[in-house]
């Protein structure tokens, strides 16, 4: 129920998972079944998901920590479809483990995308309306070779409610976000950028924030944002100051 991302200089030590995670603790309040992250940076993707409490996930990291990275998402779900376990956890990744994708919301016509992609052989992890979209995207990026237009082609064939965050081994250094009916905000930081479902997951970073509207799909790196529309039609998105006290 909680959708975390950042993307900056890798210090001090993994910074991109301490953001991460520090802002999926702040977005606990909203109640959750489990949690996961995943992180980029050019040749590597690699993620950690747990059932149960932010603390089983803290534990498996403190026990066997992931590498640094450049790029990190963070989730908490509250299950939809398909019981909270390990595997339904998010990231979801792709067959090839090169992509991770989270999801807030609903993909309400997940069953016929599935039998579709199941009819082409794409193996499935979870019983997640997610996974879905894990493998359309990393379908669409090999075809198109742009996570961003990948990203605007997916959205289109989904039905429901989402908030997506998507990484790409080959897409080093980038976060491609889109949203319908499910919010994203993006907080834009100093040489650094931030993505939150809300604007709790990055409040102790940066209080600028640019909001995003209805169906449209950002690209962020750590110096630059940009926003499309469901046309591709590249859009100014609302600078604001959260007012935290308000
Ligand atoms: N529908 C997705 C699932 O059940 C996402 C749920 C959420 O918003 O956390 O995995």
């Amino acid at each position: 129920c909680g959708i975390v991302g950042y993307v900056g200089p890798n210090a001090p030590s993994n910074r991109p998972l301490d953001v991460c995670l520090e802002g999926l603790a702040r977005l606990e309040y909203r109640g959750y079944d489990s949690a996961g992250v995943a992180l980029g940076a050019p040749g590597l993707l690699v993620s950690r998901k747990k059932a149960g409490k932010l603390a089983n996930l803290l534990d498996s990291l403190a026990a066997d920590p992931l590498p640094e990275a450049v790029t990190a998402i963070g989730h908490t779900r509250w299950a939809t479809h398909g019981s909270p376990s390990d595997m339904n956890a998010h990231p979801h990744l792709s067959a090839d483990g090169k992509l991770a994708l989270i999801h807030n919301g609903i993909i309400e016509n997940f069953a016929s995308l599935r039998a579709e992609l199941e009819a082409e052989g794409v193996p499935f992890a979870s019983q997640t309306d997610t996974e879905v979209v894990a493998h359309l995207l990393a379908r669409a990026f090999a075809e198109i070779g742009d996570l961003t237009e990948a990203m605007r082609v997916v959205t289109a064939r989904l039905a429901g409610a989402f908030t997506l965050l998507a990484i790409h081994e080959d897409a080093p250094g980038v976060i491609v976000g889109a949203r319908r009916n499910s919010p994203l905000v993006i907080g834009l930081g100093e040489g650094e950028n931030f993505l939150g479902s809300d604007v709790a997951a990055f409040i102790s970073h940066t209080s600028r924030a640019l909001e995003m509207g209805q169906d449209q799909i950002a690209t962020v790196t750590a110096d630059d944002v940009s926003i499309i529309d469901a046309d591709g039609q590249p859009v100014t998105g609302r600078t604001y100051e959260v007012d935290w006290d308000a």
